[in-house]
């Protein structure tokens, strides 16, 4: 019972925007997130979600696999861990790039890398490079940290390495020099492009020159469909450097592509004292990666993710011939797009002046849906161009999806 004799409890209803640190009024709500949401009808056929094929996703080996674990290890598969990973995990990794599980930590999802790294590294200020267009989700990883971007200029073989030298030359002159360079070399996304292994390995010999840590996001690296394998940065950097405790290429590797990416299992190999630093931000965040997914991934490693590798290869390859071939047929003459060697993504330009987001609206209302391209430039523009996802669209989805995606660009070029 209350009387009216009896004090009111005291509540506080607080101001949030007033309350959210800096770091929080810098984050801003991922553009793709939000176009997937309108585009989840299922009678639409969407090009914009990044997400692997459903029907390829290894549902029965990862059943088998879970029993495996919890037969082999019991109650170590469902208790706490060590924040590092994994060993085994680690140690078959490590085997895989010739260095020491010491070099390598595993991550939930490479997304957590980025956001750890970006901690660590990222400064209120400092200059962050960045290729134009690039991944979206690194830009919202990085943005609380309060980065300065520099946009490097690219074109069909990714970063413009001659152009980026004049780049840093300045920013040293300016007395702003970068601090770090992010890049996806392998089908990057959103481009599809692919960095040529001479432009790599000028990158590690001008990074290293200008004292530039280069963070190398590798996610689709496995999902090469045509032409030969390059070697990575960090790879090129280990040669160039002597060794992964003298290399300033710091490395992003993820299961989420070649495995599933609902285990959430990715890892980031660098030199000691950063990996170091890593273990103590990852203890703050989640203290370690799930252990049983961990310990399922790496019952998957040795047999399973290789046929993975090859069904998903094979796929992802004939869908982006399909589109490709779709997009020759029914796009206009002035649109231009890359052809991707491997992933899922590819790129389209349309004309100056068209705008994608605007597009988009029209497309959908002919029931095909994609990414508007500006969101992927960390300094704007970009407003005429989008991403297309080939990976999870049928071929007959792909033919009536281009299909209609030509037309509504020749009724906006109209
Ligand atoms: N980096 C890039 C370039 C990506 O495209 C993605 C996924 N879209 C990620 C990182 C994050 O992947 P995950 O966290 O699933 O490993």
């Amino acid at each position: 019972m209350t009387s009216s004799t009896e004090p009111r409890p005291t509540t506080f209803n607080p101001d949030w925007e007033a309350a959210f640190s800096p770091g929080a009024r810098r984050l801003g709500s991922n553009a793709i997130r939000e176009i997937l949401k309108i585009t989840q009808s299922p009678e639409i056929i969407s090009f914009a979600g990044g997400l692997p094929a459903p029907e390829l996703l290894p549902i029965e080996e990862v059943r088998a696999a879970a029993g495996t674990v919890l037969d082999t290890y019991g109650a170590a598969a469902l208790q706490y861990s060590s924040t590092e990973g994994h060993l085994p995990l680690r140690e078959w990794i490590a085997a895989r790039h010739g260095i020491s599980p010491a070099n390598v930590q595993i991550m939930t999802g490479s997304q957590q890398g980025l956001d750890l790294l970006g901690k660590l590294l990222i400064g209120e200020g400092d200059v962050v490079l960045v290729e134009a267009p690039t991944y979206l989700g690194a830009l919202q990883s990085f943005g609380p940290y309060g980065p300065k971007y520099a946009e490097m200029q690219t074109d069909d073989g990714g970063i413009d390495i001659d152009a980026l030298e004049g780049q840093l030359s300045r920013l040293r002159r300016a007395g702003t020099p970068a601090k770090l360079l992010y890049c996806v070399p392998n089908f990057q996304n959103p481009t599809g492009r692919t960095l040529s292994l001479e432009r790599r390995q000028r990158l590690v010999e001008l990074t290293a020159r200008f004292g530039v840590v280069v963070l190398e996001d590798d996610p689709y690296g496995a999902l090469r469909f045509t032409g030969e394998a390059i070697p990575s940065v960090y790879e090129l950097a280990l040669a160039h450097c002597g060794g992964p405790e003298s290399s300033h290429v710091i490395y992003s590797g993820s299961f989420s592509k070649v495995l599933a990416p609902g285990l959430r299992d990715a890892w980031v190999q660098a030199a000691g004292p950063m990996i170091g630093k890593l273990i103590q931000a990852k203890q703050g965040a989640d203290l370690h990666t799930p252990t049983f997914n961990q310990m399922i991934v790496s019952e998957l490693v040795e047999i399973v993710m290789p046929a993975q590798i090859e069904r998903v290869r094979a796929l992802y390859g004939a869908r982006a011939q399909t589109m490709l071939a779709q997009m020759q047929t029914h796009f206009p003459a002035g649109v231009t797009y890359t052809a991707p060697e491997g992933g899922m993504f590819l790129w389209v330009r349309l004309p100056e002046g068209i705008d994608t987001a605007a597009l988009l609206l029209r497309a959908v209302e002919r029931q095909v849906a994609f990414v508007p391209g500006a969101p992927f430039f960390a300094l704007g523009g970009g407003h005429n161009t989008l991403r297309l996802s080939f990976s999870s669209a049928t071929t007959e989805q792909i033919g009536r999806g281009i299909q209609a995606l030509g037309l509504t660009i020749l009724e906006a070029l109209a």
